[in-house]
């Protein structure tokens, strides 16, 4: 779909001929060998220049939803930078590439925001190459299944638990010395944080934890001018469901449960951002938006 052809079509039937399949890849997997590849919008996404001027930073940025996203703030007028494990340049260079292509302005930089010291780094290397910070997103994640609960090993739940929580913790610690009134932090939670999926228990904790943390700092940072608020995202085909994050027989029949019986693509949830990310959602503070196909959560 290209967005000459973007129309009021039936949202059930938009993208329903891309279907999940059975495939694997090593963590932390690249889009470039999702199949049927994913739509970001690279066709699809049409800019309005609602972030025109603004700096920022996108955490797993390289792939999926954060992509989506990189691709959408820089057609909106926004500078990115994007951050990803060195394993992903492949995808980082893809989308950064696609950015600079259009005359927008993109950022790479590979690291691993487990390790704290790196987060300081990011946030200074974001700041010194956007010359400020205006919207950060916490965006990068981890999710592995396991069948049963007492598997989850300490090494499993300490990788699920500094991604998914601890980072958004230090990269928004870092962050905020450099934003001002006006800025904004969007928060990656899920579905998850409402139905928790059994076989991702680790996961689904951090994703309801995102939403806690969205909702207490939205109350603190809100008298400085700063708003946080958090996407929920459904079923959205991205590389995250291919690296076990899934059982392989729930591929095949990925996003069927929704009501629009089908996945989700990341070019679906990218509005959601922006809307957040812009002064037009400037009474929006500590809310969740669920962009999920139709799964009523609370
Ligand atoms: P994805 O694999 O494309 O993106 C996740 C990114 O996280 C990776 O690209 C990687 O760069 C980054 N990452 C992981 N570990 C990292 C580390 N230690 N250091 C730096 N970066 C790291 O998959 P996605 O589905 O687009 O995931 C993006 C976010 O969306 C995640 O927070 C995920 O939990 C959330 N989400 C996804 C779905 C879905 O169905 N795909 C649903 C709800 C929420
Ligand atoms: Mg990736």
């Amino acid at each position: 779909m290209s967005f000459d052809q973007l129309t009021f079509d039936n949202p059930a039937e938009r993208y329903s001929h891309l279907k999940g399949k059975k495939q694997k890849q090593p963590l932390p997997g690249l889009d470039r060998d999702l199949d049927p590849q994913a739509d970001h919008g690279e066709e699809s996404y049409r800019g309005t220049g609602r972030l025109q001027g603004r700096k920022a930073l996108i955490t797993g940025g390289d792939s999926g939803i954060g992509a989506a996203v990189a691709i959408a703030y820089a057609r909106e007028g926004a500078d990115v930078v994007i951050n990803y494990l060195e394993s992903e340049r492949t995808d980082a260079e893809r989308i950064g590439g696609l950015i600079e292509h259009e005359g927008g302005k993109a950022v790479l930089i590979a690291g691993d925001i487990r390790h704290r010291d790196f987060c300081r780094e990011l946030v200074a290397k974001a700041v010194d190459a956007l010359g400020g910070l205006d919207i950060l997103v916490n965006n990068a994640g981890h999710q592995v299944f396991h069948e049963d609960f007492t598997d989850i090993s300490e090494d499993d739940l300490d990788r699920t638990m500094k991604t998914n929580v601890y980072a958004m913790f230090w990269i928004t610690q870092d962050a905020l010395q450099h934003m001002g009134p006006g800025s904004t932090i969007i928060n990656t939670s899920s579905v998850q944080s409402y139905k928790p999926s059994p076989v991702i228990i680790d996961y689904a904790t951090t994703k309801a934890a995102i939403v806690g943390f969205t909702k207490g700092l939205a109350m603190q940072l809100a008298e400085q001018g700063i708003r946080v608020n958090t996407v929920a995202p459904g079923p959205v085909w991205t590389p995250l469901q291919v690296t076990e994050g899934q059982p392989q027989e729930k591929l095949e029949s990925f996003g069927e449960v929704t009501a629009l019986g089908r996945m989700g693509q990341p070019v679906e949830m990218a509005p959601a951002y922006v809307f957040l990310a812009s002064p037009e959602s400037s009474y929006v503070v500590g809310e969740t938006i669920n962009v999920n196909g139709g799964m009523p959560v609370p």
